[in-house]
């Protein structure tokens, strides 16, 4: 990797790349966790990682103003063809690979994060695949909400998701969500929500509207923390907040206690 420098936005520190690196991209002073890329999420966590439906890509069927040149910059910009990579492979942790996971990371580099028809239906398949394969599911969120581009489409697809991941509790499937920085919007409020198990990244912001719209509606001024993981913790909505290099630990042990129960069981 080229040697740069890059400034930490919460604390001003200068880092260098390799270092930044090798604290798998957390700000070394201050623990700011900065925003990766699905790529890199899926590099740093998964071995032998196999993508499903990589193929399927957003149309513009509003027609709406610069879509369709949107989606091809992101695209180039980064490699991925819509804001979300699903598939399966094992934590690179997970050295004897006994404990097969099926995966979704999401990408708030590309269209904000945003859960447009593609976005819903990749993850409304991999949750599928895991149903079928009896495969846990872990999602890493990041989203600023529904695709306005797609209009009525994009909040369809909170249903959508919600319905088929719920499949999994009817086979005692685990499904374990990593609030990455932001989850908000219509993916908070579907299937982030109906995780078994909601980790979150300390200090990423998640919650549904913004905090200037709440002020706005409410007339009243919201605690400074809020919409952290920090407050959510505090107030019940998700159930920890994992540094991430614990974060492959964290979800080895739920995931391989689930294969545990389910050799124990057969
Ligand atoms: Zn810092």
């Amino acid at each position: 990797m080229i040697n740069q420098w890059i400034k930490c936005e919460k604390c001003r520190s200068i880092i260098s790349t390799p270092d930044l690196e090798e604290n798998l991209f957390v700000c070394p002073k201050c623990n700011n966790h900065f925003y990766i890329s699905a790529r890199k999420t899926i590099e740093i966590m998964f071995q032998d990682f196999q993508e499903l439906y990589s193929h399927i890509r957003s149309i513009d069927f509003l027609k709406f103003d610069d879509y369709e040149e949107k989606l091809k910059k992101d695209i180039e910009k980064l490699g991925i063809n819509e804001a979300v990579v699903v598939g399966y492979g094992y934590l690179k942790i997970d050295r004897d690979k006994k404990n097969e996971i099926g995966c979704a990371v999401m990408d708030f580099g590309f269209r904000g994060g945003s859960m447009g028809s593609v976005v819903g239906e990749k993850i409304s398949l991999i949750a599928e695949y895991c149903y079928q394969k009896e495969l846990p599911l872990v999602i890493f969120s990041a989203s600023g909400g529904a695709r306005m581009q797609e209009g009525i489409i994009s909040l369809m697809q909170m249903a959508k998701t919600v319905s088929v991941i719920n499949k999994l509790k009817s086979k005692r499937i685990p499904f374990i969500n990593v609030v990455t920085n932001p989850t908000t919007g219509g993916v908070a409020a579907s299937f982030v929500a109906i995780a078994d198990i909601i980790i979150a990244e300390p200090l990423a912001t998640i919650g549904f509207a913004g905090q200037r719209v709440i002020e706005q509606t409410i007339k009243k001024k919201l605690p400074p923390n809020f919409q952290t993981s920090e407050f959510s913790l505090n107030n019940g909505l998700i159930d920890a907040i994992v540094h991430r290099k614990d974060l492959a630990q964290f979800i080895l042990n739920f995931v391989s206690s689930f294969y545990f129960w389910k050799n124990y069981s057969s």
